[in-house]
């Protein structure tokens, strides 16, 4: 018996677009033609897949299927309707050849997160397409299935809000931002996409941001030294941040640079993390 997403992938596989739209969401409908659908799905032309990361948060699933030959790949976000929330049928890069950090980081966390997205392709990892964030992860907390207690309307009810921030090891502060706003859940600062940041010097060719810092909870400075075990501040919800989350990335030059490189992170106790893996230091 096939589960859902595997039907909604037999109907992609073959061509049965109208299958599809039919149980796509309402909102997804409004943004979607069926003629444009069709297209899509037409030329989308792979028949094996295997399963490479099935994550529910929050009510929505978020399912991704490889072909066998890795060079495509489909995701689907389902809610609890069984409805069609998103999709995205994609080529993938045929290798990645990216640097792995000389280092062994460890995730900046003192408890058990979530990656919400990671991994090395687009179909888990939002930060893929650009260069300088390219395996980035954006890291939360999930009890039970849900990022939130209550209704999820404030900072204070998300389990990452407020959590210990730790150093991913041992280097120099060079740059710090403090004091921008933390975003009432639901919105966004796209005018300061990192909102309150820590950029640590770890070698010379090998710098981690850490990103969406509560407001004013940064307690080290640029040019102080700090070892794996030092706390750094607080999570919270600044910058291009929906809800309270960090982001945490290593790149071969400090930010902000256009040419910055992100390096695929080498984790001390961590095998390749990926979208919807538990993970700890
Ligand atoms: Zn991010």
């Amino acid at each position: 018996m096939f589960n859902i997403e595997e039907s909604y992938l037999d109907s992609i596989n073959h061509g049965q677009y109208k299958v599809i739209y039919n149980n796509l969401s309402p909102e997804l409908k409004k943004h979607v033609k069926k003629r444009e659908l069709k297209k899509i799905i037409k030329k989308y032309n792979s028949s094996n897949h295997i399963l490479y990361s099935n994550f529910s948060i929050n009510n929505i699933k978020h399912v991704v299927f490889i072909s066998n030959n890795q060079k495509q790949g489909a995701y689907l976000a389902i809610n609890n309707s069984n409805q069609i929330e998103g999709l995205f049928l994609t080529y993938l890069d045929a290798k990645d050849h990216a640097p792995t950090t000389s280092l062994k980081y460890y995730m900046p966390i003192d408890k058990q997160w979530t990656v919400f997205w990671g991994g090395n392709n687009k179909l888990v990892n939002y930060h893929y397409d650009i260069i300088s964030q390219r395996y980035a992860y954006d890291l939360l907390i999930a009890h039970n299935g849900f990022t939130y207690l209550n209704e999820g309307r404030e900072n204070d009810d998300f389990y990452a809000f407020n959590q210990n921030i730790l150093a991913p090891l041992e280097g120099v502060v060079v740059d710090v931002r403090n004091n921008l706003p933390d975003n009432i859940p639901g919105n966004t600062d796209i005018e300061h996409p990192s909102g309150n940041y820590v950029i640590i010097r770890h070698t010379e060719n090998e710098y981690s941001m850490i990103a969406h810092f509560k407001h004013n909870s940064i307690c080290v400075s640029p040019g102080e030294k700090v070892d794996k075990n030092t706390i750094i501040g607080k999570c919270g919800n600044s910058g291009n941040s929906t809800e309270p989350h960090i982001h945490f990335q290593i790149t071969d030059t400090p930010l902000p640079t256009n040419s910055c490189k992100s390096l695929k992170i080498n984790f001390a106790n961590l095998e390749n993390p990926i979208r919807g893996s538990v993970v700890e230091r």
